[in-house]
């Protein structure tokens, strides 16, 4: 079990695949973004290896994310050998489901436990203008293979942006009526790339769940209102799904905080929204042996920050989104 300097306990590890991505959501990156070219990426031996010294470290959970995780290639492979990891419990994706309804069942033989689909709108239109090049069609049907292949119970994502889709928020929260889904509104946070955008068309956590109610009426606290990992859950009554708003912007959890997150370059992110990284891919090519790696892994933590520091306007600007992995 690795501690850091304020007794979290630090387990969950977010592992970004590539920066490279099959969509162009307006609130993650410009349409014209460029990528790293495949040998600044991490190979697949160098993330298993990675992945095997988080887990003698007492890490257990790992998402993979991205950019768009289903595009990398050998992405089957690479999650069979995660998930034979010994101590890695939990293997999940974070996904856009552009490419769900091919890779579901195989990801899912492969060891893959849940998926985590994002979708910002039910409507066709909205849904192209939110992401420039995608097809809400491709989505459902990536949505339905990956209940069918058993990746549940099913998560949605929605980011939610003024101007956008904040009139999708009912409909939105109105699948849990008919699922048992968990339907998640997630508060805008603020990158490189588009800071303008994602700075002033931020929706916040009351707002969603006032447009929610409006819609469909009034909601009931799930836990009495605590909070389940970075979600604050709800329900409609007599539901069978969740709606969870993740607050990052107006309610940080950076004291429940237990993860951090390793770049498509293999760069130790401690903080989603701090600059502070520590490189271990470099090492790794340099021939550092694992002892030494997990001591860079180790002293890092250790100083892992204690959370983000938006309400003082300090904002991330290293990097674009799909290079951390949300
Ligand atoms: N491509 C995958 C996907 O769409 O889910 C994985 C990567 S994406 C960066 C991971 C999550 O971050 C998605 O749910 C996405 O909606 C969210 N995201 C991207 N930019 C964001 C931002 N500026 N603020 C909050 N969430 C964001």
């Amino acid at each position: 079990m690795l501690n850091d300097r304020f007794g979290r306990d630090i387990h969950y590890l977010r592992i970004s695949l590539t920066d490279h991505c099959n969509l162009r959501c307006v609130y993650c990156m410009p349409e014209d973004q460029t990528f790293l070219p495949r040998q600044e990426l991490m190979q697949d031996d160098e993330i298993v290896r990675l992945v095997a010294i988080f887990a003698r470290l007492g890490f257990d959970k790992i998402r993979l994310t991205g950019g768009e995780p289903t595009v990398r290639a050998g992405v089957v492979e690479l999650v069979r050998k995660i998930a034979a990891t010994p101590g890695i419990g939990s293997i999940s994706m974070t996904t856009n489901g552009v490419l769900l309804a091919k890779l579901a069942g195989p990801l899912a033989q492969a060891g893959l436990q849940r998926v985590n689909v994002s979708l910002d709108t039910l409507d066709p239109d909205r849904f192209q203008r939110i992401t420039r090049w995608g097809s809400l069609d491709d989505v459902w049907s990536g949505i339905e293979a990956a209940e069918a292949a058993g990746l549940g119970p099913m998560k949605l994502n929605a980011v939610v942006v003024r101007g956008y889709n904040e009139s999708d928020v009912p409909d939105l929260a109105g699948l849990t009526r008919d699922k048992a889904w968990q339907v998640r509104f997630i508060e805008m946070m603020p990158f490189a790339g588009v800071t303008e955008l994602q700075t002033s068309q931020v929706v916040t956590h009351a707002e969603i769940l006032r447009l929610i109610e409006a819609g469909l009426g009034p909601v009931e606290p799930v836990n009495d209102g605590r909070l389940d990992g970075e979600a604050r859950l709800y329900r409609l009554p007599g539901a069978p799904g969740i709606i969870g708003l993740i607050a990052s912007v107006t309610q940080p959890f950076c004291a429940t905080c237990n993860r951090v997150r390793l770049t498509a370059d293999g760069r130790l992110r401690l903080c989603l929204l701090r600059e502070n990284e520590v490189d271990l891919l470099a090492p790794l090519r340099a021939g550092a042996s694992d002892e030494a790696l997990a001591k860079l892994i180790t002293d890092a933590i250790w100083v892992k920050p204690w959370g983000h520091g938006l309400a003082q306007d300090v904002i991330p600007l290293n990097r674009v989104m799909n290079e951390i992995g949300g």
